[in-house]
């Protein structure tokens, strides 16, 4: 059997698999076949930009390495293998349509202030039914829908009085009413290139070898330039109407939020994420209560995308470390570990922004510079810098924002000195 002929092909009876003794090193037919659509990253129009082929079920329509749902596509493989999930199962898109219209926005049309979403991506169906009718699977990577969201937090603040139900944004029962937004990367490997100051050559290279090899067309197919990764993506809640987060004259209250699963969803009181993202929750409502708008960017970046594992170990080692817990070492037990004190890098994050059109954010919920020079660097003007209310900082957690302000983070209040640090302690294990 010729290795060509061992995974499907793109007649309609060859959705059936045959059993496989091959296995082909690359996922692309040679170059110069027919069928692949040109991808023109940042062109202003769908049809001439092309839509993101990462179907891995007609070989020759790809234009993409790697394939959907970032790190759900290996659970995807897993079906297949069990026999769960019949290999080329094409997605019916009746009636997933976006709630909301974003854009497009003239960003869109700016190949390097958009790299790693697909502006087009929550569009497909519509923009691109014409080749979709023609057989091409062409596949959504943003979906964007309606929801309530209920948190004690919000409950609480309604308790106080800080809050107070509009029927709008907050209803009575305390649920808030937002559109929430699904995206997955669709990395320009040039772009991000650019972003990070290497060359692609380099990234390419990089990315096969640290992954283990796992996507060789990296390194031998330098004519196709977007890169689905393996990675988690990001969601948004927005408060308010989303077409006013385009308005720079409609006050836009944000916070960028990368996950901490350990806090956020578990309450867990070493870091202030949850607070801070609750706190940052309230803000978003207040503001679109007074007529401007709320934005939630959360990004799927666990420990600072060092990932679970690696936080776990940072915690006890900060713990059972000579003098215990205390702010002056934070930095330093997780680079003991890690390498790197964070691996987060927010040179692509302003791109969600851009996606949605925000020219400036008038109040951002968030301390860190990292964020906050990334979204200014790409143009979006910040107004005030607004930072977690005192109170809202768990004992345990003390040590984790007073190393952080030290270290540069924004306040409005004084910046610790190094013995201040040594003598901001944290609980031991036991
Ligand atoms: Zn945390």
């Amino acid at each position: 059997m010729a290795p060509d002929a061992v995974l499907p092909t793109d007649s309609p009876a060859a959705a059936v698999p045959a059993p496989r003794q091959h296995i082909r090193l690359t996922s692309h037919p040679g170059q110069g076949s027919a069928g692949a659509p040109t991808i023109r990253w940042g062109a202003a129009d769908p049809i001439e930009r092309g839509p993101v082929v990462g179907t891995t079920t007609h070989r020759s329509q790809r234009n993409v390495i790697g394939t959907h749902s970032g790190s759900y596509g290996v659970y995807r493989a897993l079906a297949v293998a069990a026999g769960n999930l019949e290999r080329g199962h094409r997605a019916d898109l009746t009636d997933t349509s976006p709630t909301d219209v974003v854009g497009p926005h003239p960003q869109w049309a700016d190949a390097d202030r958009i790299v790693s979403i697909d502006p087009w991506g929550a569009t497909v169906a519509s923009v691109y039914a014409a080749q979709i009718a023609q057989g091409y699977d062409i596949r959504p990577t943003i979906a964007v829908t309606k929801a309530h969201i209920d948190l004690p937090e919000i409950r609480q603040a309604m308790a106080f009085l800080r809050l107070r139900p509009d029927g709008r944004v907050l209803l009575d029962n305390g649920s808030a009413v937002v559109t929430k937004v699904a995206l997955e990367p669709v990395w320009w490997l040039p772009g991000v290139a650019r972003r990070f100051n290497v060359s692609e050559g380099e990234l390419r290279r990089t990315l096969f070898e640290e992954t283990g090899g796992m996507y060789p067309e990296l390194v031998t197919r330098s004519d196709i330039e977007v890169f689905l990764p393996p990675i988690g993506g990001q969601t948004l809640y927005i408060f308010g109407d989303p077409r006013d987060l385009a308005n720079p004259e409609v006050t836009l209250t944000a916070r960028i939020h990368d996950e901490c699963n350990g806090s956020d969803v578990f309450g867990s009181d070493i870091c202030t994420c949850r607070p801070y993202l609750t706190h940052a929750i309230e803000e978003c409502i207040q503001g679109a209560q007074q007529g401007g708008v709320g934005l939630i960017a959360y990004s799927r970046k666990e420990g600072r995308a060092l990932g679970e594992v690696t936080k776990f170990l940072v915690y006890n080692a900060r713990k059972r470390q000579v003098g215990g817990d205390s702010a002056d070492k934070y930095f330093l037990r997780t680079e003991c570990v890690a390498g790197v004190q964070d691996m987060r890098f927010q040179e692509l994050m302003p791109d969600v922004l851009h996606w949605l059109g925000v020219k400036k954010i008038h109040r951002l919920v968030s301390m860190s510079n990292d964020k906050y020079d990334a979204i200014t660097g790409s143009g979006i003007e910040v107004g005030e810098r607004i930072k977690i209310p005192d109170a809202l900082v768990p004992a345990d957690a003390r040590v984790e924002i007073e190393a952080k302000i030290a270290a540069g983070y924004f306040t409005d209040g004084s910046v610790p000195t190094e013995s201040d640090l040594a003598g901001v302690k944290g609980r031991g294990l036991d």
